[in-house]
């Protein structure tokens, strides 16, 4: 179909460029990007991508807009606040170019999910922010045999890795397995202009893959530190013959099996008993003088305020009391999900607050 008066304005600057021309235009337009997490990456990725007319955008997420996501999701508006995100998307890229077609998919992806929804699409853009879900999505596009593209940003820093089936490592031959408690976004902050830069090197990326032009990140890693502004593209060009996923003798074959799946669900089914969980409500409303509530947050967010009576999670929690209760929160209830347990497996009276300190804050909100 030749491009309308209005679609040759749009796009007139990628017309002049050598490697795009109205048939590098055409490509774009007949392609599908499948972004999974519409957050900081994620909006930043879908903007470029919906204004350079990539034709089919899906996306993939479950959450809702808050007040603490506009620092630097950027896709969003101060009156998008505790709307759907997908409806959000929607309405955005409608806004922004009413040429491309957005299919939101709603929900968490899953290792039941995920195969058959990245199954319609040419590249995929990991712009989540824990560690299981971007194991979940590596091992979904190796197996799947996907292009994909990872991501990580953490305070100033940001990490960028292309992978493309057969032909350089995924992302577990450069980490080996899922890091335990790593930190997150929420819990040490992130700088939004390094999201920025970050996730429009991911949109970069898919339409670099989508042309057939430049090199791509495969067997290179992009890493920046937006503080002191050194970028480091660092060779990582082998395979890791011992990679679980796409070495010479795999143990990861099937998302659902049994002693994978478990690894991109630590909080849920699987070996692991799940944290045991209170409530905010009903924690306050029982709390008793001997009951120990533990602050698992980094100082720096500790210093702007916490629960009072909290103290903060030890370093070392050998020594915690075995005869008391113990309650534990960080900012999103995640960390602290993974302390519970570990309390919990060494015979402590152990609980996980739900929610963390924004479920604590909303509290705050809907009682006054
Ligand atoms: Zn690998």
């Amino acid at each position: 179909m030749p491009f309308t008066t209005e679609e040759q304005q749009r796009y007139a600057r990628h017309f002049v460029l050598r490697e795009i021309g109205p048939d590098g235009q055409e490509k774009l337009r007949s392609s599908k990007v499948l972004v999974i997490g519409a957050g900081a990456l994620g909006g930043t990725a879908l903007l470029y991508l919906a204004a350079a007319g990539v034709g089919t955008l899906g996306v993939a997420e479950f959450d809702r807009v808050e007040l603490s996501n506009l620092q630097r999701q950027t896709l969003y508006t101060a009156s998008d606040v505790g709307r759907d995100k997908l409806d959000a998307v929607v309405a955005a890229i409608r806004e922004r170019n009413p040429y491309v077609t957005v299919v939101p998919h709603r929900g968490r992806v899953t290792p039941e999910t995920l195969p058959a929804l990245l199954e319609p699409y040419d590249f995929v853009l990991d712009c989540t922010d824990r560690f299981e879900t971007k194991f979940l999505i590596n091992d979904a596009c190796v197996l799947g045999r996907k292009p994909y593209c990872h991501a990580g940003v953490l305070r100033f820093e940001g990490q960028v890795l292309t992978y493309l089936p057969g032909k350089g490592p995924c992302l577990r031959c450069l980490l080996g397995s899922v890091p335990t408690g790593a930190p997150t976004c929420a819990e040490s902050g992130v700088l939004g202009a390094v999201t920025g830069v970050v996730g429009s090197l991911q949109a970069l990326e898919a339409v670099k893959y989508l042309l057939g032009v430049g090199e791509l990140l495969v067997g290179r890693v992009f890493r920046f530190d937006g503080l002191t502004m050194e970028v480091r593209v660092s060779p990582f060009p082998h395979r890791d013959p011992d990679c679980p996923v796409c070495g010479e003798h795999p143990t990861v074959r099937s998302l659902t099996a049994s002693g994978v799946r478990e690894q991109y669900d630590p909080a849920g089914c699987g070996t692991e008993e799940p944290a045991r969980e209170m409530d905010f409500r009903t924690f306050l409303r029982t709390r008793t003088e001997s009951d120990l509530l533990l602050d698992a947050r980094e100082d720096g967010l500790r210093k702007f305020g916490g629960i009072p009576g909290s103290l903060p999670y030890p370093a070392d929690d050998g020594g915690l009391p075995t005869d008391r209760r113990i309650f534990v929160y960080c900012q999103t209830g995640e960390k602290s999900a993974s302390l519970v347990r570990r309390l919990a497996s060494r015979g402590l009276d152990a609980y996980n607050l739900t929610g963390g300190f924004r479920a604590y804050l909303r509290l705050d909100d809907s009682t006054s």
